[in-house]
């Protein structure tokens, strides 16, 4: 099946069992902005302790903090997002289609990989175990010409984006005959930076109100506590700072569901450091970040660093965390030194000092910084992406989210095989017994297939079973939803099993 089609069966599939909902639906929907539904939000807050967990507890000198979405506005223009937190846009006159110009060229450039990667798979297929990849990438004529159309393509749209040049942005639009997926002509207006922010207003307008923003990024809200937290904390440099929160932007472009929302959540940690230091604890958080998404068992394969095309101006160091989900590799996570910008300029605008005295050095500095930034609802495309199986069985076939159980909204469903003869209260029993240690479920309809079907539709891990039997030796047969496999086990073992599985000791013995 068409990468495309998976991926719509994946949507229809989140709305159809639960996991996400277009936010005002039944108003015929608010553009890039969704609700997470009963199991969406289990997914979440799991995967949310999954990251919190692993920077807190894992860390000693990480700590945790929930800093307010409002903040005072002059931070917005200290970090540089009032005057140049922009995305260049660019317009199809027929379609009347908004674009964002840098997705437009980056898509072409995907496409040329693509031509390559197809022209890899034909050779391995005709080659079989000989096939060497590597020679074939270096000597093959089509994909040799592929490359050099890419590697001119890439410098050109780099150096555009680092001299701000949206004259050239649209100039590589036309000379690459770029068209406009809806209209398919290339009729387009010029390229014009447009700011993300969300204004809105505090106070009353009689009082002259104060024009404030939604955050764009939660990382803001670490940097202006960056004193607070070190000293009240005694927190000796090195040492993070890591935040969960909501942060909104006016996305030109809204598409591919939870993949660009206009309210999404961040997962954001900033490590101070000593100035010289920074680019070798860049290498150490950009190992630890990648061994906690593989850690998942997604396949080593579906990720990728991606080098950044521009460094932002306070960068000097900046990497993106890939996943090849179904519409193609792209960003989930973003790892950045981000030198001393942000902490000197709000010394700058805000007259305080803000700085660190390292007592091994005997000397006061503004500390340097490194970021580790992914979203949440990025982290759970992901989930989802990689757990969607369509199955075909013997007899029938499956949709099945394959969810590390970790992760999984519900781990355990109990299903008494009829509704009498005492069973229904056993399996109450069970619940009662588990339930304050995993999200268990009770489901009494329909055949025990159904049952079965329906909670492989959700990704529980495991059902539990009981029958008449259980009533004369407490015993129940436990089905495994990736193998489906089952076995017939005492009541008292059924916690055991399941808290080996759903442990995040396990997760975090990998990372
Ligand atoms: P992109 O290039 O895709 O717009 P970005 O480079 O602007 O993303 P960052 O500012 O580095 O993103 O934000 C860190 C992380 O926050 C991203 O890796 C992504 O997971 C998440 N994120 C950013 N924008 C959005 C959005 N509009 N919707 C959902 N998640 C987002």
């Amino acid at each position: 099946m068409a990468q495309e089609d998976i991926f719509k069966k994946l949507v229809a599939h989140c709305k159809e069992y639960g996991y996400v909902f277009q936010s005002s639906e039944i108003y015929d929907g608010l553009g890039a902005v969704y609700d997470y539904g009963q199991y969406g939000v289990e997914l979440k807050n799991n995967i949310k302790k999954y990251w919190w967990d692993s920077m807190v507890l894992l860390h000693e000198n990480v700590v945790g903090i929930d800093s307010a979405i409002f903040m005072h506005p002059t931070i917005w223009k200290a970090s540089g997002h009032v005057d140049a937190f922009n995305d260049p846009l660019i317009d199809n006159k027929d379609s009347k289609k908004r674009y964002r110009a840098d997705v437009l060229i980056e898509e072409q450039l995907a496409k040329f990989e693509a031509k390559m990667d197809k022209e890899v798979v034909k050779a391995q297929k005709r080659f079989g175990d000989s096939f060497d990849e590597k020679q074939f990438r270096e000597t093959n004529p089509r994909v040799l010409a592929n490359q050099k159309k890419y590697d001119e393509l890439h410098s050109r749209f780099a150096q555009a984006l680092n001299d701000n040049n949206l004259e050239e942005l649209k100039q590589i639009i036309i000379d690459q005959e770029i068209v406009c997926p809806i209209s398919g002509t290339r009729n387009w207006t010029d390229v014009r930076q447009f700011n993300l922010m969300f204004a809105t207003e505090m106070g009353s307008t009689a009082d002259g109100a104060l024009k404030v923003y939604l955050r764009p990024e939660t990382a803001q809200g670490i940097f202006v506590n960056y004193l607070n937290v070190q000293k009240t904390g005694r927190m000796k440099i090195p040492f993070g700072i890591a935040q969960i929160g909501k942060a909104f932007r006016n996305e030109i472009v809204a598409r591919q569901f939870i993949f660009r929302m206009r309210e999404f959540e961040q997962m954001e940690m900033q490590f101070f450091v000593r100035p010289g230091t920074e680019l070798d604890w860049f290498e150490k958080w950009k190992e630890t970040r990648i061994k906690w998404h593989r850690a998942l068992g997604f396949g080593d394969e579906n990720y990728r660093f991606h080098e950044h095309e521009k460094l932002a101006h306070y960068a000097n160091a900046a990497v993106d965390v890939e996943y090849k989900f179904p519409f193609g590799f792209k960003e989930v996570e973003g790892i950045h030194s981000r030198t001393d910008f942000d902490l000197s300029q709000h010394e700058k605008y805000s007259g305080k000092k803000i700085r660190y005295f390292d007592p091994e050095l005997n000397e006061s500095y503004v500390p340097f910084v490194v970021e580790t930034s992914i979203g949440v609802d990025r982290m759970f495309l992901q989930v989802i992406s990689a757990s969607y199986c369509e199955e075909e069985l013997e007899k029938d076939s499956r949709v099945v989210l394959k969810i590390p159980p970790v992760l999984a909204p519900v781990k355990l469903a109990v299903m008494p095989l009829v509704k009498k003869d005492g069973l229904p209260e056993k399996a109450r029993e069970i619940i009662d017994d588990l339930k304050f240690n995993f999200n268990c479920q009770y489901d009494e309809k329909d055949s025990i297939g159904k049952r079965y079907r329906r909670q492989d539709a959700i990704g529980t891990p495991f059902c539990v079973t009981v029958d008449h039997q259980t009533t004369q030796d407490n015993t129940v047969t436990i089905r495994y939803r990736d193998t489906m496999e089952q076995e017939r086990v005492a009541i008292s073992e059924i916690g055991k099993i399941i808290g080996e599985q759903v442990s995040y000791k396990k997760l975090f013995a990998e990372i």
